[in-house]
């Protein structure tokens, strides 16, 4: 087993980047595995695989569009809106049932195969979005699960898992890696690189978190 190796499960948004270069500092070898899940704007995966070529790591893209046949939601189903609010009694139409458990044992299967016990997710319920699959609780209970269907020690790290968006922004910066972050990763649910669209409730949090790290650093650069 190649104990100083990770395996990033990649995006190419700000959460998973931001793990990406983390990962990189913690572990000797790092690899990312990308999921094309039928989502809505490719740009997302022209994103993780330029970031991943930049940082120098293989890059994996696997094809999961079989998600779009058997749910329903507004990232995989361009007739259906993404809401612009959050809803108050259900997690926002946004939430793609079963995406990190699948994506997450798809890539402990692909990690087992190349000896890699380290898996990293960008998930965190600090921001709390609604969406049951990235608490600290389903994680955990995951992680336990992947070890005792493939008999193997995988350990899932989330380093995000406690972390407001602002937090995370700082982290970034510490890894050196904040202008990356900023300009490269693909977050906004219209697809919209960068700061996006501004408006939808993936590019609101990613701007509140923004403009609470700007006003709270004393030197900018
Ligand atoms: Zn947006």
């Amino acid at each position: 087993m190649i104990k100083n190796k990770a395996l990033v499960v990649f995006s190419g948004g700000q959460d998973s980047t931001t793990c990406l270069f983390w990962a990189l500092k913690e572990f000797d070898e790092v690899e990312t595995i990308c999921f094309d899940y039928g989502q809505r704007h490719r740009i997302e995966l022209d994103a993780a695989c330029a970031i991943a070529k930049t940082a120098g790591v293989p890059f994996t893209l696997l094809q999961m569009d079989l998600l779009k046949q058997i749910t329903h939601n507004s990232l995989t189903d361009s007739k259906i809106d993404v809401e612009e609010n959050k809803p108050e009694n259900r997690p926002p139409n946004t939430l793609v049932e079963g995406r990190n458990m699948l994506f997450l044992t798809f890539a402990a299967i692909f990690a087992k195969g190349k000896d890699i016990p380290n898996l990293v997710t960008g998930v965190g319920q600090a921001d709390y979005s609604g969406y049951p699959d990235c608490r600290d609780v389903f994680i955990r209970s995951l992680n336990q699960t992947l070890n005792l269907s493939m008999d193997y020690p995988f350990t899932i790290h989330t380093p995000l898992m406690w972390k407001s968006k602002q937090e995370i922004w700082a982290l970034a910066d510490e890894l050196d890696v904040f202008d990356l972050v900023r300009t490269q990763t693909v977050t906004c649910y219209n697809g919209i690189v960068g700061d996006g669209c501004g408006h939808c409730p993936s590019c609101k949090l990613r701007k509140k978190g923004l403009e609470g790290y700007l006003g709270n650093e004393k030197v900018r650069r």
